[in-house]
């Protein structure tokens, strides 16, 4: 199923080179603080709410993280194409203390050292903290927990997901207990074919029996990355990232759906729904 690289007929694998280097032209215009303002306020981020886009993310990485067999732990977790923002690992910083943040274009990675640095005029992050303490319900207070995930961090590097070695020319000391991507192989690549090789060359990273936690956008077209500019997406459905999944050695452990409410589509993409998946390295 899976075509190696050397399978790759000469003109397809042209094509291929030109269309993975459109999209790394696209992300040129990605302009983080538009970005967060688009998806990360309400309605799509709106605490009151269980059906708010945010609340049910949080709620699957705290279920997978704290209440599930309990086998995500370790040291090691690369967050793959953080982008600027630090949700997505609330849960998972009580598990690993050594976190590594990656993104493709500087703007991002600038704007979590700032955060990390406790800069102002960065992005409030504080009900997004306030919830996964009430998700954990120890009695941790939010500051607590922006310190123990800014304690977690230890670097924020380039990646390149479509590259055989992604975090070249970085030496990663071990390889990774667990993988966490949320939004990024299909907003990154340019089909199917090259959201396989990212995640094939993303298995290079993750250690047997490792897991990778990928969050993702069901059947979206376009999103938004600036005011008036639009990134192309490669539709995919559960069937699509199951078979991918499995197709690269990983064994499903978990894969949960939702569907977008009318009323979370708020014009700056096609999304239509959101997966959840929890997937072991064989
Ligand atoms: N993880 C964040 C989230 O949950 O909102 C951001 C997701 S954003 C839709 C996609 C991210 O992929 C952007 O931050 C972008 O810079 C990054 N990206 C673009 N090209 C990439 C590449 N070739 N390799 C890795 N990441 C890339």
């Amino acid at each position: 199923q899976s075509s190696g690289r050397g399978d790759v007929p000469e003109m397809e694998r042209a094509d291929k080179e030109v269309s993975v280097a459109a999209m790394k032209e696209y992300y040129k215009q990605f302009d983080p603080r538009s970005y967060l303002r688009y998806n990360y306020i309400p309605p799509r981020a709106d605490f009151t709410r269980t059906d708010s886009i945010v609340p049910w993310k949080l709620s699957c990485l705290h279920l997978i993280v704290f209440h599930a067999i309990g086998d995500v732990h370790g040291r090691t977790l690369i967050d793959i194409g953080s982008g600027p923002t630090i949700y997505q690992l609330l849960s998972a910083c009580e598990h690993f203390s050594n976190i590594i943040m990656t993104d493709f274009l500087e703007v991002n990675r600038q704007e979590i050292r700032r955060w990390l640095h406790g800069e102002p005029d960065t992005f409030d992050w504080t009900a997004f903290l306030q919830h996964a303490c009430e998700l954990e319900g120890k009695g941790c207070s939010w500051p607590e927990k922006a310190k123990r995930l800014r304690t977690a961090i230890h670097d924020v590097i380039p990646i390149d997901v479509h590259s055989p070695n992604p975090l070249h020319p970085y030496s990663l000391p071990e390889l990774a207990d667990c993988l966490v991507s949320s939004f990024c192989l299909e907003a990154v690549s340019p089909d199917r074919t090259s959201f396989q090789k990212a995640l094939t060359n993303l298995g290079t990273l993750l250690k047997p029996n490792g897991h990778f936690l990928m969050i993702g956008a069901l059947d979206e077209s376009y999103y938004q990355v600036a005011d008036g500019v639009h990134i192309p997406v490669v539709p995919v459905d559960q069937e699509f990232v199951s078979a991918t999944l499995k197709s690269c050695g990983y064994e499903i452990c978990t894969f949960q759906c939702y569907t977008l409410p009318q009323d979370m589509k708020v014009g700056v993409d096609d999304v239509a729904g959101i997966f959840f998946v929890k997937a072991k390295k064989k």
